[in-house]
């Protein structure tokens, strides 16, 4: 049995040749081009001197080029080390020596950053650029096929924060990836009639498994957004007639918040992960867009899908569901064991979209995985239905004065106030407490203009009424907008205010 990654791309072309696979504007690969360009990727590289196994780092936004050059150092049997294109030159080199890429391909608009990282390490770079590239392409002779790579090799490196350190490289296998990516199809019923909004970067997890690997397992065909902007997003919703829908909670939320009009009469399902979904946002999604909107929970290192409010089984909101085919969920009651009915634990997960281990780590992959369980590191529970719930990040909980403070149980609690378009909630240090609660909120258009000084006093009293003394706000912020990483979560680390 085939098991490179990239042998979904090949099937889909020997079914699908003319259907449309990725489409940015004007410009629009079918299958058959797809798999065409890709091989003549994999050519270069072989002709280059790279063997399987080998490193290959992509640097680049989701335009049609980079899945081309995707599924071609798969096709050649290396690794793709997907960069973020927002990287500095120091962190690019960061992420060369520890992947040990000897090559980087660089979408043209990013390659003064790589080049000076790959000058630095020696390695050699190759600039993607919107014209000729596709051109030469075209005309080098592809090699057919793919080099064939086992179920536990690794087919890429995807670098992740965690909790402390330095990026981690989470190695997933051409099977952790192939399988979710199949199986994530089924969650969302996703077939080759199917048009996927491509507004989640590709170097992510979320956009790469789920949006990327899965259209194109099923023939369907996906429109790219390079940069995520709310506007763009209608416009390309509407002309495209999207279907399926994938965003981070931060995408909704814009979506909601932008004026212009949109006919979303096509779309037929949304799915939100990467960071909890406020209730609130759900419901009104669902209400102005008339579309479901499922949430789904995962990591990288877990490729991603885990756990998913799917369509077939029990859904509540504010919930991630129930496990997916073939994952095994665990509350971790601490001592090894599994926790009880609504008991809240670290959440621990099994089967077979567990990465490999962290690249080059083996300390970190053995703190992370144990007797096969990954440790997520996110707290959360299970209600009496099987239905989980996150309660929160293991490292964002609070512990003000002896008591354990959830940050998002007060952020849900500020999202249904309805001047808030985002809200964070963190812990400051206090004297008395050891941390305090306050929290930063983004006020929504209308209420730009509030007075500031009535709205505390207002919120405050919103969240007193609903929330236990311990947990309400003591200190609220306001600013434009909350700092964002490059896929949309909100980055609690680079939130401040004084204490
Ligand atoms: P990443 O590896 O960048 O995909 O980040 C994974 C982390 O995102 C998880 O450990 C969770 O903290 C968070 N996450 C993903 N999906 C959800 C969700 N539906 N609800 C809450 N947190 C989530």
């Amino acid at each position: 049995m085939m098991t490179n990654l990239a042998s979904i791309l090949l099937d889909s072309a020997a079914e699908h040749a003319d259907a449309t696979a990725l489409k940015l504007d004007d410009t629009v690969l079918t299958y058959a081009a797809l798999e065409r360009l890709s091989g003549a990727v994999a050519a270069q590289l072989t002709a280059d001197g790279v063997q399987p196994g080998d490193r290959v780092a992509l640097i680049s936004p989701n335009v049609p080029q980079m899945p081309v050059v995707y599924y071609g150092i798969l096709r050649a049997g290396a690794v793709v080390v997907p960069l973020n294109p927002l990287l500095t030159a120091r962190e690019i080199e960061y992420h060369l020596t520890n992947s040990g890429a000897e090559r980087v391909w660089v979408w043209e608009g990013m390659a003064d950053a790589a080049r000076a990282a790959a000058e630095a390490t020696g390695a050699s770079l190759t600039v993607i650029d919107s014209g000729p590239f596709l051109q030469s392409l075209a005309t080098t002779e592809p090699t057919p096929g793919l080099v064939e790579r086992d179920d536990q090799d690794t087919a890429v490196i995807l670098y992740t924060s965690g909790t402390t350190g330095r990026p981690k490289g989470a190695e997933l296998t051409h099977a952790n990836l192939r399988r979710n990516a199949i199986m994530s199809t089924g969650l969302f019923a996703l077939g080759a009639g199917d048009v996927l909004f491509g507004g989640l970067p590709f170097f992510h997890v979320f956009g790469q498994t789920s949006a990327l690997n899965a259209a194109i397992a099923q023939g369907g065909a996906i429109t790219l957004l390079p940069r995520f902007d709310p506007a763009a997003a209608k416009r390309i919703i509407e002309r495209d007639k999207v279907t399926i829908f994938l965003g981070v909670p931060t995408m909704y939320i814009a979506l909601l918040r932008d004026p212009s009009p949109v006919d979303a009469s096509s779309l037929r399902v949304a799915v939100s992960g990467g960071a909890p979904l406020p209730v609130e946002v759900l419901h009104e999604f669902e209400r102005v867009y008339k579309a479901t909107l499922l949430e789904g929970y995962g990591l990288s290192e877990t490729s991603p899908a885990v756990s998913f409010n799917q369509l077939d089984a029990i859904r509540k909101p504010g919930s991630i569901g129930t496990p997916v085919p073939d994952a095994q969920l665990r509350v971790d009651d601490g001592d090894g064991g599994e926790a009880a009915d609504d008991a809240v634990g670290e959440l621990l997960v099994a089967g077979p979209f567990v990465m490999k281990g962290y690249w080059k780590n083996p300390e970190a992959t053995e703190a992370a995985i144990v007797d096969g369980w990954f440790h997520t590191g996110d707290l959360a529970r299970r209600d009496a239905d099987g239905v989980y719930f996150i309660v929160d990040r293991k490292k964002d909980m609070i512990l003000r004065g002896g008591y354990n403070v959830y940050p998002r149980e007060v952020e849900e609690v500020l999202y249904e106030h309805p001047a808030v378009a985002e809200a964070a909630v963190i812990g400051i240090p206090h004297d008395l407490n050891g941390q305090e609660i306050a929290a930063v909120v983004a006020l929504k258009a209308e209420h730009q203009d509030d007075d500031r000084e009535a709205l505390t006093e207002e919120l405050t009293a919103w969240a007193k009424e609903r929330l236990a003394a311990y947990k309400y706000p003591r200190r609220i912020a306001f600013v434009d907008a909350l700092p964002k990483g490059p896929t949309g979560k909100i980055l609690k680390r680079e939130i401040s205010i004084d204490a």
